[in-house]
């Protein structure tokens, strides 16, 4: 039988079936399971399996093998030293971003957009807080990654400004949400489906005795069709399984420049006769941009 993950903890899964209403929790059969597809966090929501259900107890089940990803949304997870999948499956991923009241992060979007490329996962930024005014700093940084061929959209929680537009970009489709906390996004998940928000509740309540769950993502059903996927807040996103020189195919903006520098495998720091730091220079690459492409070079040659 087949079934998507709705959430997992604990090496325990909510399966919900294919052709079925009824959730079952699940564990994962047999270590060779576990060892092909990655000991922590084998399994992500979206994620579509096959299962067995427990004939001797009602509402159990094992999971017994994992359908190959369409693509994934995962992160660097620090304590774990670990990547973690967030989400899988997705026909878009959502950063949602604010303008103000938290600031307006770029590098946070320049690592969800690269993240979500790595994972083959479209990514659209979502400007929320639009009644808050947006700056021209803000909106110049929101016109480049227009420019740079992403999607952009806007919308306030508050005035409810952009809110139909983006329900309506949704239907239908498996989206995640992902944004710094502060940003708003539980409260634009609980306009658009307040089931979100009430399954985190429950979640919290059931398995993490009342403390609220933030580290583990949920994928709650669309009334209005689809399927929503919310994140934990991250704080920070971090990038793994890029190599140094690889990075600058994730940044649209160099492409132009590549095979120009004077060196072939040029990391567009410091080698003299580069391409990319001369269009930097004559304002064709965006200075933030850069700044991001130098400060992901750093963490990726740390490790
Ligand atoms: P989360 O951490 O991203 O889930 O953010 P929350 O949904 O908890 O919102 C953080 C704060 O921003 C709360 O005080 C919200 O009331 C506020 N907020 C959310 N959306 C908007 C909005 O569109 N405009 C304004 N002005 N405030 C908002
Ligand atoms: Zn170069």
């Amino acid at each position: 039988m087949k079934g998507t993950i709705l959430f997992g903890m604990n090496n325990i899964f909510n399966v919900k079936p294919l052709d079925g209403e009824e959730t079952l929790e699940c564990r994962i059969k047999g270590k060779i399971l576990k060892d092909s597809i990655g000991a922590y966090n084998p399994l992500a929501p979206g994620d579509l399996v096959e299962y067995e259900a427990d004939d001797h107890h009602p509402g159990k089940g094992m999971i017994l093998s994992r359908e190959e990803r369409k693509n994934y949304f995962s992160r660097w997870n620090k304590k774990r030293k670990a990547p973690q999948t967030l989400a899988a499956n997705l026909d878009l991923l959502i950063c949602v971003a604010s303008p103000e009241l938290p600031p307006f992060r770029p590098r946070f979007i320049d690592r969800a957009l690269i993240s979500g490329e790595r994972g083959g996962v479209p990514v659209m930024i979502l400007m929320n807080k639009t009644d808050q005014g947006i700056d021209d700093q803000v909106r110049d940084r929101l016109d480049n990654y227009r420019d740079l061929g992403f999607e952009v959209m806007f919308c306030s929680a508050k005035s409810r400004e952009g809110i139909e537009e983006l329900e309506n970009r949704i239907r239908d489709h498996q989206v995640a949400f992902v944004g710094q906390s502060g940003v708003g996004k539980s409260t634009l998940l609980n306009l658009i489906e307040p089931q979100v928000n009430q399954r985190t509740a429950e979640i919290s309540t059931k398995y993490s005795r009342g403390k609220h769950t933030t580290c583990y993502s949920i994928l709650v059903e669309n009334t209005a069709g689809g399927t929503i996927i919310d994140t934990p807040g991250v704080r920070e996103l971090l990038l793994y399984d890029i190599e140094e020189l690889e990075l600058q195919e994730y940044f649209p903006e160099m492409e132009a420049y590549f095979g120009q520098c004077s060196f072939n495998s040029c990391s567009h720091i410091h080698e003299p006769g580069c391409a990319v730091l001369s269009a930097l220079e004559k304002g064709r690459i965006h200075p933030d941009r850069y700044e991001s492409y130098l400060r992901i070079m750093e963490e990726l040659k740390n490790g």
